[in-house]
């Protein structure tokens, strides 16, 4: 399903982007819900982690390790939050698998 993160993917709407390969690619959030928000998405149309297909597993293993690049770029060196919302009780908004990190203040625990 295309969504505002094709339109990103595809330059058609602008975002400010921390990373790309021919996988993923990674941009800071548009509602920073901390100091350092940034979202890692694949260029793959992949809805949520609850409609993966088997060969998704690289594209989601890539999109893990530019998680951890781009937070060790963006110097959170005191730990950082990796945050999947999937689905309606989920929360996610825009289906289109994304993970956000976020960092640069203490997060609490449980989550809203
Ligand atoms: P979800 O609630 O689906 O897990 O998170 C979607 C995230 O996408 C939200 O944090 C929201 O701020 C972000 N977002 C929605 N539209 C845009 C956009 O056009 N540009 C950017 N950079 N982020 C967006």
């Amino acid at each position: 399903m295309a969504t505002i993160f094709s339109k990103i993917i595809a330059r058609e709407i602008p975002a400010e982007i921390l990373f790309e390969d021919e996988v993923c690619l990674a941009f800071r959030d548009i509602n920073p819900q901390a100091p350092i928000h940034f979202l890692v998405i694949p260029k793959k149309e992949i809805v949520s982690l609850a409609e993966l297909s088997g060969e998704d597993e690289q594209i989601v293993g890539r999109c893990l390790m530019v998680a951890s690049l781009v937070a060790a770029e963006q110097g959170l060196t005191g730990g950082y939050r990796l945050v999947a919302n999937a689905g309606q009780d989920g929360g996610q908004e825009v289906p289109h698998l994304h993970f956000h990190v976020l960092g640069g203040r203490q997060m609490s625990w449980p989550p809203g």
